[in-house]
């Protein structure tokens, strides 16, 4: 055959494994599972990207990893810094997609919030991810990738010591890669966060809320945002699949499995939609039986949003009812608004596949027409 004409076969790239699939790789090339541990240390901790100064592995490894494997990590589009020291990467993918990613520096840890898809398969009402719609799932490597480049870029003084999954998309719907990477986050042979340290949040994909459970021990926040189903299904619409009753028993299932676990229940702050008194006694009644934290989140704005934030005399005062109830209760605090680096302010560059972009903008065309 002609040599010209051959398809070239890509690369593997490593940052797409965990340790078990590093040694099921080196394995599958007749070398000792050991090998992977070896790399996980060089790649991760060592911050070595050249495998022939990987010194500890054989001549003839290094020559075949040279050839056939890669360490491909995303480029950095833009990289803008805020007032309060907030980072934020936009992250090139593939053609025409681009991701964010945050770095929030506080004093005593420096939080990480992560992407896990191009856009959101989902379509909450307060969110601007999701008037983005939704073009594809980010690979293992695109999701460990985002923390190797912020370490790389913060240098050797400031540390990411958390990772929160708060980025765009929803990461349940992304299981097997985020899985994979969170595994990677927790591995003491390469960035080694503690469990309390690496954190997923859901919108409340049930079933992989209680397959999460099984398979992958790490900190669970879930975006509840409304007490009634008639309001959730709103807001979030994937309520409307999985409702309030069947999303509590997959947060009580998830709590038994460590006596001293608590979940952090995320509720956006919207102006005369949820942020009655009533609202808030009827969260403390909801959850009774969950052992929780309550992250009240002040409504973030966007262009186009039908929502505002509510006043901050309303949410100390909400905050007021559930902590005087035994709730522990936070307001947290927007940082990075001077470069739109806040919680649902994420939007990167989506190639919509989802036609929800087209959707709403013939929506917004016939509001202007009816009112013209
Ligand atoms: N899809 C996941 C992770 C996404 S965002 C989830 O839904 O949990 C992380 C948090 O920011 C979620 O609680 C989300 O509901 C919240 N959020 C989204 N848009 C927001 C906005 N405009 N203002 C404040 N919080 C927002």
């Amino acid at each position: 055959m002609n040599s010209v004409l051959a398809p070239v076969k890509p690369k593997v790239n490593l940052l797409d494994f965990d340790r078990k699939g590093l040694e099921a790789f080196f394995v599958g090339l007749g070398e000792k599972p050991f090998r992977a541990t070896q790399v996980l240390k060089w790649i991760y901790q060592e911050d070595v990207t050249d495998f022939d100064l990987m010194t500890n592995l054989s001549k003839s490894l290094r020559a075949y990893l040279n050839e056939s494997c890669s360490l491909a990590t995303p480029a950095i589009e833009v990289e803008q810094k805020a007032s309060d020291g907030t980072r934020k990467w936009a992250l090139k993918m593939s053609c025409g997609n681009q991701v964010e990613t945050v770095f929030i520096p506080e004093e005593s840890r420096g939080t990480l919030c992560v992407s896990s898809q191009v856009g959101c398969a989902l379509a909450c009402t307060f969110c601007s991810t999701a008037q983005q719609g939704f073009n594809r799932n980010l690979t293992t490597a695109e999701i460990i990738g985002q923390l190797y480049v912020a370490q790389r870029q913060l240098g050797k003084t400031q540390r990411i010591t958390n990772v929160v999954m708060m980025g765009m998309g929803e990461p349940l719907l992304n299981f097997e890669n985020v899985v994979t990477a969170m595994r990677i986050m927790m591995d003491d042979f390469a960035y080694g966060l503690s469990k309390r340290r690496v954190t997923i949040s859901t919108s409340g994909v049930v079933p992989a809320m209680y397959r999460l459970t099984e398979e992958c021990d790490v900190s669970l926040a879930v975006s509840l945002h409304a007490v009634r189903d008639e309001l959730r299904d709103v807001l979030v619409p994937i309520n409307k699949k999985y409702p309030l009753k069947e999303l509590l028993a997959a947060c009580q299932d998830n709590v038994k499995s460590s006596p001293r676990r608590r979940i952090t229940f995320e509720y956006v702050m919207l102006a005369g939609i949820n942020d009655s008194l009533d609202d808030a006694r009827a969260l403390i009644k909801l959850l009774k039986d969950v052992p929780s934290k309550m992250n009240l989140i002040p409504f973030n704005p966007f262009p186009n949003a039908a929502y505002q934030c509510s006043s901050a005399a309303v949410i100390d005062r909400f905050r007021a009812v559930l902590h005087n109830s035994g709730m522990v209760t936070t307001i947290r605090r927007t940082r990075g608004d001077d470069i739109d680096a806040a919680c649902g302010q994420l939007v990167g560059q989506v190639q919509d596949k989802s036609k929800r972009t087209l959707k709403l903008q013939q929506a917004r065309d016939a509001s202007v027409s009816i009112r013209a």
